[in-house]
């Protein structure tokens, strides 16, 4: 078994961090590192370590992810101004942390991608 990953490890409180979301499946945390005014993490509790793992048996866990950013986009005020969903997948995207997780990016105009 691989080791922790570092959202386990927030999880587990082994590492601080304010977790601003939770559910059964999912939880929610604010980006150390944000690239904009809102940036929070979505990420499912089970460690999936890239978009290439999901299995068919985790697309309601993977549509979850997507209607918990929904949720949190609209707690912070960012549904009507719009935001980014995002997943990066391995080296050429810079995925950095081998456990999904969905970057919910906005609160300010984004540069084009
Ligand atoms: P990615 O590059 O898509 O793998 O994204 C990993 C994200 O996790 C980066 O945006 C990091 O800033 C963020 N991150 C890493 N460690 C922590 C932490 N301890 N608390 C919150 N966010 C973190």
């Amino acid at each position: 078994m691989s080791s922790k990953s570092v959202f386990e490890l927030i999880l587990s409180g082994e590492i601080e961090s304010e977790i601003i979301y939770e559910d059964d499946d999912i939880f929610a945390i604010n980006d150390i590192n944000p690239v904009a005014k809102v940036h929070i993490l979505v990420i499912p509790k089970k460690k999936i370590e890239t978009i290439n793992d999901l299995k068919d048996a985790d697309v309601n866990l993977a549509g979850k992810m997507i209607m918990v950013a929904k949720e949190l986009a609209y707690e912070t005020g960012i549904d009507l101004t719009g935001y980014r969903l995002l997943f990066n997948t391995n080296d050429d995207a810079m995925q950095t942390v081998f456990h999904i997780h969905l970057h919910l990016i906005g609160g300010e105009k984004l540069k084009n991608i």
